[in-house]
């Protein structure tokens, strides 16, 4: 049974190779270019995608299978690299590898874009308290300054804040003071003086 199960496996991944192979990069983008579906280059891709609905269940399919073939995982992170290499020698984004990085960056603007809205939703899934627990800035989720809860930006506007509060302070903080200055007195007067 399990036998079985395996060939049958190894049958449709040899078959996603095959494939694979044949689908080369030239229809590729032939099809992508004219919106037709690029695996079986007959129907018209779905919107805002490059395969049609059938094609695209298909392809959900067989990925489900190759996900959890043996070595896939480390494979695909070899050829990963490898794409991402040549993409950055030839001064191309590393992740679409369709546009020019930007100056000094290895990704294009609009790829940094999509990374950026990435990041912040996968923030968003972790509270704002437990934020600094994975070294996140609580305010924004963006890496921390090493040895502190806020990131790099917002610790800087935090001492700049502080600075400009202790410089002038505010009436509600002037109010504050008065009002513990207050109590203090209280609880001394009180005989309820902790000092
Ligand atoms: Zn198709
Ligand atoms: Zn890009
Ligand atoms: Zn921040």
């Amino acid at each position: 049974m399990l036998r079985n199960a395996l060939n049958v496996g190894c049958l449709i991944v040899n078959t996603i190779l095959r494939n694979t192979v044949s689908r080369s990069a030239e229809n590729y983008r032939w099809a992508k270019q004219k919106g037709f579906c690029v695996r079986c280059f007959k129907e018209r891709a779905m919107v805002g995608q490059v395969r049609c609905a059938s094609c695209s269940e298909k392809d959900a399919a067989e990925y489900a299978i190759l996900k959890v073939t043996p070595g896939y995982k480390k494979r695909k992170a070899e050829s990963d690299r490898r794409v991402r290499e040549k993409r950055r020698n030839a001064g191309l984004c590393v992740r679409c590898g369709q546009r020019p990085a930007q100056e000094g960056r290895v990704v294009c603007l609009e790829c940094k874009i999509a990374n950026a809205r990435i990041q912040k939703k996968r923030n968003n899934e972790i509270p704002r308290h437990e934020r600094p627990n994975y070294g996140l800035c609580y305010v924004c989720g963006e890496l921390v300054k090493p040895g502190f809860r806020l990131c790099e930006k917002h610790y800087a506007q935090l001492t700049t804040m502080r600075a400009s509060f202790s410089a002038s302070p505010t009436e509600k903080m002037l109010e504050d003071r008065a009002r513990k200055r207050r109590a203090t007195m209280l609880a001394f007067q009180e005989g309820r003086c902790e000092y």
